[in-house]
This record gives structure tokens, sequence and C-alpha cells, in this order.
């Protein structure tokens, strides 16, 4: 590593707060990405600034994770919860207030890594205006989003044209998986740098435990047959589908079996209502018995989870990349997915866990029985699970290759002057 380059950098999360609590409303992959991401290249050396916006005035607008990262909340229209769909109108405050922390703390930042749309319009305006370098992870892509949804929001224009304007400007996009960067070429441009960079997982934490020990903990019989789901509550999770398999499976009728749904929801909210409406499926189907909804499974007790289940199902309508995937993985734990994008790529068929079609609830329901009803082939796709997360998907090794990027791009001479230099 050259030592000359300035090693401070700015990780820009506009809606999701990497200090929140994760597995509420607008709360899950990008927030866990940018709070790992930091810490991990923190610890690698880098000085690490995080932003996001205040929600709310209890919040602390700085938040110190370890010496070098911290999370600086900054003031973006009206402090409270703003679904992220409304929140473009507020962005130039975002900026305003960007640049003065920047002058208040005596700081330039030369490297920024946006994530999320929003925060891509951030960055390409201190580009602008500064000359930083602009670094950028999608999380999500109108392009695909927009063909898997009825109700088209209005932003939709708008977001599309930021999201192709990003890739054509920014020094670098970062690629969670090979099908992610597909889609990105397929439906965004031709034009820009993409590097393939994964999400990665806490492999310490995930793994901890076996099965037995994790059922103990639990209160789960040690015979019965457990299928988990863990994520938001939203429409495009699938979360139907998981439900409707299960009441097709096989072993309906064994009182072993038995449903989690773990994730966060509040009343009334969106994702309180699609849990509302989960649970009217599941009485309809008459699976309440079977069936436990036990709310947001905190970072503590999420390892726990994962190592009961004898199978982890994520059934999305799409997925640029799945954390939930590879934590089951990591934690030995076989994955069902729907076959869609980076899931293609963490979910190895037959190896480590099988692939349905997304909505297919009888392909669901035959790729959950296969591995309900064979326990050893359950034990050798979890082996290889673990396997696979270890040398793939660490945090640590994840936060190497995105500190070798910054690197390299710092490096380079800046290509255009900046319009203001201070
Ligand atoms: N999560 C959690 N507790 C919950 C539900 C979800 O900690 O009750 C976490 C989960 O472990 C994962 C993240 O939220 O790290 C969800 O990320 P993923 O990429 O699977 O989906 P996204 O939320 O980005 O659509």
């Amino acid at each position: 590593m050259n030592s000359t380059i300035e090693k401070h950098i700015a990780l820009i999360s506009v809606h999701g707060d990497p200090a929140i609590e994760i597995g509420k409303e607008e709360a899950g992959g990008q927030n866990v990405y940018v709070r790992h991401v930091g810490e991990a290249l923190a610890q690698q050396g880098w000085q690490v600034d995080m932003f996001t916006r205040k929600v709310s005035a209890e919040q602390q607008t700085i938040v110190q994770h370890s010496q070098n990262c911290r999370t600086i909340r900054l003031k973006a229209g009206s402090v409270e919860f703003v679904p992220r769909d409304n929140l473009f109108n507020y962005l130039p405050e975002f900026v305003e207030n960007f640049l003065k922390f920047q002058t208040e703390e005596g700081i330039l930042y030369h490297l920024i890594h946006t994530n999320y749309w929003l925060s891509s319009w951030v960055g390409m305006q201190l580009k602008k205006i500064q000359g930083s370098k602009q670094v950028h992870t999608y999380h999500s892509l109108g392009a695909v989003k927009y063909n898997t949804i009825k109700n088209i929001p209005l932003i939709a224009s708008q977001r599309l044209a930021v999201e192709k304007e990003v890739l054509e400007t920014a020094e670098t996009i970062v690629a969670t998986s090979p099908q992610e960067k597909q889609h990105m070429r397929s439906l965004v441009s031709t034009k820009g740098n993409i590097e393939i960079i994964p999400c990665g997982t806490d492999i310490r934490c995930f793994g901890s435990i076996d099965r037995e020990a994790a059922r103990l903990k639990l209160g789960i019989e040690q015979e019965a047959k457990v299928v988990l789901y863990v994520g938001r509550f939203d429409p495009r999770k699938g979360i139907e589908t998981l439900v409707r398999a299960i009441n097709e499976s096989k072993l309906r009728g064994d009182h072993n079996l038995q449903l989690i749904i773990g994730g966060g929801s509040t009343p009334g909210n969106s994702d309180g209502l699609e849990r509302d409406r989960i649970e009217r499926i599941i009485q309809e189907l008459g699976m309440d018995n079977l069936t436990t909804l036990p709310g947001r499974l905190s970072h503590e007790i999420l390892p726990t989870y994962y190592a009961a289940a004898d199978v982890c199902v994520v059934p999305s309508h799409y997925e640029p990349f799945g954390l939930v995937a590879i934590e089951a993985m990591a934690s030995g734990t076989p994955v069902v997915a729907s076959d869609v994008g980076g899931l293609q790529f963490t979910v190895v068929p037959e190896v480590t866990g099988l692939l349905a079609l997304p909505e297919d609830v009888a392909a669901f329901a035959t790729a959950i029985d296969r591995i309900l009803e064979n326990p050893q082939w359950r034990d050798e796709l979890g082996k290889a699970g673990r396997n696979r997360v270890e040398t793939k998907f660490s945090w640590d090794g994840v936060a190497t290759q995105l500190g070798e990027l910054y690197t390299k791009l710092l490096e380079q001479p800046v290509k255009q002057p900046a319009l203001i230099t201070r």
C-alpha cells in the first residue's frame, strides 16, 4: 500500500443508516453492508466516515463505532422517517450539510463510496463540486425492480436516469455478483467501469453453534423439521411463495414440520401490512400451528436460528446479492433460493443448496422436501456451504478487495480539475 495517499474516505448511505438496528423497515442488507465494510476497512488502516440521514431528534448526530470508524447523521428535510421513494428532493440539503461538515472538520474526502441510487446522486454532485472520486454500489437496480412490480412509483424515471449517469461517470461501479454486472450492461448502459466485489458475512459469528445446541437454546425439538425465512416483510421477498410451498410439502401432515418466519415490522407501515397479509394466508391455509413469527431477530440470536434450521429459504422475486443466503451457508445450513440474480452466484445447486424459479410454489416445495427427507445430504450441503463462504465471502476479504480498489483510484491523477479547491 502506498503510504503517501490519504486514507480518509466517506461512505454515503442516505437512507440506510449503518448504525441502526437491522431487520426493521428499510433496514436490511444495505445497512449491514455499509456497517461491516466500514468497520473492516477501519481495521485495515482506513479512516472511515459513514454518512446517513438523521430520522429522529433522539438519534445521536455522531456515533463512534471504533477508533477510525464513525457514522455521521446529516439533516436533510424534516427530521423524521421518510420512505426512500420520497427522499430525492431532500438531497441538495444533504450535499450542503456534507460540505458544511467537511469545512467544520477541515477534511476533504478525495474518495466517496456511495450506496443506492439516492446516494449516487449525492456523490455525483460532490464529484462536480470538489472533484471527489466516486465508487458506487447499487444494492438494487431500478431497471430490474420495475420489471418485477405492478405499481411503478413516480420517482422511477428520475431513478433510471440517475442510475445510468452514475454508471457512466463514476470511477468504478462495484457489482456484487456477475449477474448484477450483466444486468447493468444489458439494462442500464454499456459505458462505464464495473468491478465485481461480492458482499460478505461475519464468518466468526455465523457457524459458532451447532444444530443440537441451537435447538436446545431455542426450545425446538431435536426431531423437528425446521424451515427458516429471515428478512424484511416486502412482497418482493416472496414469503407468500414459501408459505404456499410448505402447505404443499409432502411433510405437511407431519407434526414435526415447522416454519419460522423471522423479520421485523412496524404496524401500519408497508412491512406491517405485508406481515398482516402473510398472517392471513397462514390462517387461510390452516398453518397457524406449524408457523411462528418471532419478529426481528437480533444479531445476537440470528446465528442460533440459522444453525437450528434444516433449510433456509430465500424465495425473493429478485435479489442483487442476498446476504441471508450466505449467512445461512456460513452457519452450515443448506439454502433453497430463487434462481435469480446474486443467488445464482452464492448458492451452488446440488452442492450448497437448491434453486427454484421465483414464485414457483411446486418447485420450492419439491426442493425443500428433498433436503428435509435426507438429513445426511442436508449435512453435506451445509458443510459445502460453510466452505464456500469461508473462501469467498468474508467481510475481511471483501474489505481487502475494496481497499485495493480505493488505493488504485486514489493513486490515479484527478482527470478534471475540481470546480472548487479547498
Ligand atoms: N436481518 C436481521 N434480522 C432480521 C431480519 C433480517 O438481522 O430479523 C438482516 C439479515 O441477517 C441480513 C439483512 O438483514 O443481514 C438482509 O439482507 P439481504 O441482503 O438478505 O436483504 P435486503 O434487506 O438487502 O433486501
